[in-house]
């Protein structure tokens, strides 16, 4: 027998309902099977003279399984290539390693992803490449910072828990124009909501663990856009080890194919938990960028086609006084991550940026009576009517 290989379909179609369900499906069909088999197999037989980055092994990336949700992936963004990693930091960290070397300098935006920030801040300096924090939504001021080494521009499609969105198609434009690498995490928007590469992006990064699985049972990462990159990632993946495995692949190609219907239910139910937190006495800011209210509200508008699942609330009050709205809650569950079909609540403070000093809390938008929603797929009403008990006691 050769080894394995996955014929994809040369038609891609248009409808992301579409595209969640039939593209990057293997043609023909293995036996037959209407849901692609998991390969358990960490060889393939090989034939003589072939590449060491081809010969199909888990590491590399290339089996049956891996193959299928890449392609998958590279389709719902309209991208050239997709790669499938071990987490959504093995993703980030994985490109940041593969497009800087010792010597670059990164700009990034300064409200970003704890994991993603540690790593920037902390590790890669030690290997000699150094970042500027850049506000990304003022273009105007990015300039500046520019140095004669700057490689790369790194931003969030919406940030994490302010919700920030940057202006988008300027830092497309100043990418090309400084011939920087643009790269954008794309977890919290899923590729329903916001597609990187059509907008001129080079990779686009997910946490994969969140809206693109979906269903809190894996962690997973992708890496999405330009074929020339991605392949150059996949190399230096091939021997930092960070892949993803068979197991993990098709659980996310299974969670993949209810994105659509999946994202137009958070979009929806965040919109309207966000209204009603917006018209309660008990809350004195809600960032959702859905919101007119919200400053990234007509970057939002004009650059994304919803507004996802995450929002953030501040209650009337101190810490104390949040931590206990929270605990009143009785549907979402208590915890870090999003994306899941499990609303989940969090105080960022104590959770997911409690690596962080009071004065980096701060600069983030995240104070202590923040409270972090990941509107799941319950009835919206049950919701609503759980918060506003939460809130009015
Ligand atoms: C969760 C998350 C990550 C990290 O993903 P893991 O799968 O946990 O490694 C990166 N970026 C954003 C925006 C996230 O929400």
């Amino acid at each position: 027998m050769s080894a394995p290989t996955v014929t994809q379909a040369p038609d891609r179609p248009n409808g992301m309902e579409t595209k969640v369900i039939h593209a990057g499906e293997p043609k023909p069909r293995f036996g037959g099977a209407i849901c692609l088999p998991i390969f358990q197999s960490s060889i393939f037989e090989v034939s003589e003279g072939v590449d060491y980055h081809d010969i199909p092994y888990i590491r590399l990336s290339n089996t049956p399984n891996h193959v299928a949700v890449q392609e998958k992936l590279a389709v719902l963004e309209s991208a050239e290539a997709a790669l499938v990693t071990g987490s959504g930091m093995a993703a980030i960290a994985t490109t940041l390693l593969s497009v800087l070397s010792h010597g670059d300098h990164l700009l990034v935006q300064r409200r970003l992803y704890g994991g993603s920030y540690t790593f920037i801040t902390h590790m890669l300096p030690r290997f000699g490449i150094a970042h500027d924090f850049i506000d990304s939504t003022a273009p105007s001021d990015w300039v500046d910072k520019i140095r004669p080494n700057t490689k790369a521009i790194y931003v969030e499609t919406i940030s994490n828990p302010t919700a920030d969105v940057p202006d988008l198609p300027a830092v497309v434009a100043f990418a090309k124009s400084h011939d920087l690498v643009s790269l954008i995490d794309n977890t919290v928007a899923s590729p329903m909501n916001f597609r990187p590469p059509e907008l001129g992006f080079d990779l686009s990064l997910h946490s994969c663990t969140k809206y693109l699985n979906g269903h809190t049972d894996i962690v997973a990462g992708a890496v999405i856009g330009r074929a020339d990159l991605v392949e150059q990632v996949r190399r230096d993946l091939n021997h930092l080890g960070g892949i993803l495995d068979p197991h993990a692949c098709n659980l996310l190609h299974r969670g993949i194919k209810t994105l659509a219907v999946r994202m137009r239910y958070h979009n929806d139910s965040a919109m309207a938990i966000a209204r009603f937190l917006e018209s309660h006495s008990a809350v004195t800011t809600v960032n959702y960028p859905g919101l007119s209210s919200h400053p990234s509200h007509d970057r939002a508008r004009e650059a994304l086609d919803g507004y996802s699942g995450l929002l953030s609330f501040e209650v009337d009050g101190d810490g104390t006084v949040a931590q206990r709205v929270m605990e009143r809650m009785h549907i979402p569950i208590l915890t870090g991550s999003l994306g899941g079909v499990e609303s989940l609540v969090s105080r960022p403070a104590t959770l997911s940026h409690v690596g962080m000093t009071p004065e980096e809390r701060a600069k983030a938008g995240v104070s202590d009576n923040l409270i972090r929603l990941s509107v799941g797929l319950e009835s919206t009403d049950d919701l609503i009517e759980d918060l506003e008990r939460a809130l009015s006691q």
